[in-house]
């Protein structure tokens, strides 16, 4: 029998790795920047936790979660997003006694049971960021212009056309407002009922919101000719979604207002955003966010304002290593040792265990090969392993207190005194060649 990964769910080689862990470090260093602190969540939760916050009658709650009863019966859940488990631990460890504003991070895996395809998996990556404390336009501006930040990275100082993000940006009003367009939607709707596809059929009672979003052609047709959200926020909500706006102004940012932007769960209000990445077909959705200035209270917890967005890591590498190809072979070469470190006899190998350790005490990336083999045969191997230099020691080096030192691109060699080794290694590692 031969097992193979559960569909949907991916295995990362190291040249895998390297470029997601590359991006996960790029986000941390702006994060910190701006005084966001890292948080670890537990993979699972209380299956109630997520029907609670995102919404009972939601599609990731209704059809997309990991849900199974523990060995004592109790229902348990793969998380499926953080927000939901960090407003938990938010109220269950009283983060509200902290200076305010709160902001926390976390980087981890998220589970949804979905048809497996291109940017969409069942286990993918998520940086999520979440904000509490202040409903001030200006924090959101901030935090906007931190994801925009962060998603263009790695494009900082090198050649790209244009910036690949497209920020989109809309208004779901709030609990005043948004129940008169909820209606509405679902008295223009009701009445084009076959105009809708089965989905969005079923939608219209339960999630009719959901609608807005929905890819089919003939929906967005049927959707495009209704009165868009803006014609029923109240005037709170105008005021906010236009200082917003006036501040992505200032600051520069462009924006796209997608009236038929929504989200795939219950607790946002007012602002919401999505950035779009190019190159990625129809999940061209990198991260996405907005406010959710009542969870916290509809979870039992204070009244405290949130927002927040999650950059999928998956879909945000997709965007980054199509368009910059040097960045993914650049961090692929990191891999590969500097050093390979080749003994030739049992004298040699007994002295090999201490110099290969030194080496690597210095910082350096060392192979060893401890094999009894033809110089021959190791050179191949030091050759395969991408090595800059390989470290020979022979009888003959032995009896002088020396190594000869080969670099495996140009072919050149010399003998060094292991006393000037160290010297020897950095000198050549910056020069990039033997000279
Ligand atoms: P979509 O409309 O693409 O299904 P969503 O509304 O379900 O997105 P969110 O819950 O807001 O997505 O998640 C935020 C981000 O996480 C998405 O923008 C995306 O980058 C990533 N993401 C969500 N689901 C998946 C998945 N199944 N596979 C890979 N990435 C995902
Ligand atoms: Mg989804």
């Amino acid at each position: 029998m031969k097992f193979q990964a559960v569909r949907g769910f991916k295995d990362w080689l190291p040249e895998e790795f390297i470029r997601y862990h590359y991006l996960i470090e790029v986000a941390r260093k702006h994060l910190r920047r701006a005084n966001f602190k890292e948080i670890k969540l537990p993979i699972l939760e209380k299956t109630e936790l997520f029907v609670r916050s995102i919404g009972e009658v939601t599609d990731i709650v209704q059809k997309e979660t990991y849900s199974f009863q523990d060995r004592n019966q109790e229902w348990l859940t793969l998380r499926p997003e953080a927000t939901a488990g960090i407003c938990r631990m938010f109220i269950e460890q009283g983060l509200h006694v902290r200076p305010k504003p709160i902001k926390i991070f976390t980087i981890g895996p998220m589970f949804r049971h979905e048809r497996p395809q291109k940017g969409r998996l069942r286990e993918f990556y998520q940086i999520d960021v979440e904000f509490f404390g202040n409903l001030s336009p200006y924090h959101e501006v901030e935090l906007l212009e931190l994801a925009l930040t962060i998603l263009n990275d790695p494009f900082q100082g090198r050649e790209v056309e244009k910036n690949p993000f497209i920020l989109e940006i809309n208004s779901l009003g709030c609990p005043e407002c948004r129940p008169t367009y909820r209606s509405y939607l679902v008295e223009a709707l009701s009445g084009a009922k076959e105009d809708l596809c089965k989905t969005c059929q079923d939608r219209l009672l339960r999630n009719p919101l959901r609608i807005l979003d929905c890819k089919e052609p003939l929906c967005r047709e049927t959707v495009g000719a209704l009165k868009p959200i803006s014609d029923f926020w109240c005037n709170t909500c105008r005021a906010h979604f236009e200082a917003i706006r006036e501040l992505l102004e200032l600051r520069r940012l462009p924006y796209v207002v997608n009236p038929l932007l929504v989200r795939g769960l219950d607790y946002y209000v007012r602002t919401i955003f999505e950035i779009k990445g190019e190159g990625l077909g129809a999940q061209d959705t990198v991260c996405a966010g907005g406010r959710y200035d009542y969870l916290l209270r509809e979870l039992g917890g204070p009244d405290i304002p949130a927002t927040g967005f999650a950059i999928g890591l998956e879909r945000w590498a997709l965007v980054v290593y199509q368009k910059n190809e040097d960045l993914g072979r650049h961090l692929e070469k990191t891999l590969n040792p500097e050093l390979f470190f080749i003994p030739l006899g049992e004298e040699a190998r007994r002295k090999g265990l201490k110099l290969v350790k030194d080496l690597r005490d210095s910082g350096y990336q060392v192979e060893a090969l401890y094999e009894e083999r033809s110089l021959k045969a190791l050179m191949r191997e030091a050759d395969k392993s991408g090595a800059k230099l390989a470290l020979i020691l022979g009888s003959e080096e032995l009896e002088k207190e020396a190594i000869l030192v080969k670099d495996l691109k140009t072919g050149t060699q010399k003998v060094i005194s292991l006393s000037q080794l160290k010297n020897f290694i950095e000198e050549v590692l910056r020069s990039e060649n033997i000279s």
